[in-house]
């Protein structure tokens, strides 16, 4: 069964399962994909589409939360979405260690294309793969804007197992740590 029920990305920011997720209309909407290009605002027609549009949230996402809870448990101290001002962009990672230079990404399987979970629903196709299309791009010139300005970037999938990716992060750290003393006076 579909649910035809219209749900903006913002208003199931606390309510990530709606029971009877509640219809509010609204006139023909567009988002801008950049370069002046609009698309209509997609409306999710499918369980699927739904679930994609509820999980486009911009921070705390349960992957997110739960990578930072064993970080902190660590001992490690980080920063969420501090702004990284870089020459030609300005990124916002998901985790910063800035004394370490170290930038960390959480990125959803649908909404970054995800090899394993990155397919697309059918319907609103030509939105999602330019939308996502635009995500792949998008996060391939942060990698390398970072990386250029003597940064490591850490991408993990929100399908990856919280630990392991605390085990890599915790491994990165370490790496940058040693290089950082070996540098210092
Ligand atoms: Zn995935």
């Amino acid at each position: 069964m579909y649910r035809k029920s219209v749900e903006s990305d913002q208003s199931n920011r606390r309510n990530p399962k709606p029971k009877n997720a509640v219809s509010s209309p609204r006139s023909e909407r567009t988002i801008a994909l950049g370069s002046g290009v609009r698309v209509a605002y997609p409306r999710p027609v499918s369980d699927a589409a739904s679930a994609a549009m509820r999980g486009n949230r911009k921070r705390d996402t349960k992957p997110e939360l739960a990578v930072r809870r064993l970080l902190h448990a660590r001992g490690y101290r980080y920063r969420v979405n501090a702004p990284i001002v870089l020459l030609t962009v300005r990124v916002r990672p998901d985790i910063v260690f800035r004394a370490a230079r170290v930038a960390i990404f959480i990125d959803g399987c649908f909404w970054h294309g995800c090899p394993k979970h990155g397919t697309q629903p059918k319907s609103n196709s030509h939105y999602w793969s330019s939308k996502i299309e635009r995500n792949i791009a998008r996060d391939r010139i942060y990698d390398r804007a970072l990386r250029s300005a003597g940064w490591a970037v850490v991408r993990i999938w929100e399908h990856d197992d919280p630990e392991r990716a605390a085990d890599r992060i915790s491994a990165r750290l370490a790496k940058a740590r040693s290089l950082i003393s070996k540098t210092a006076v």
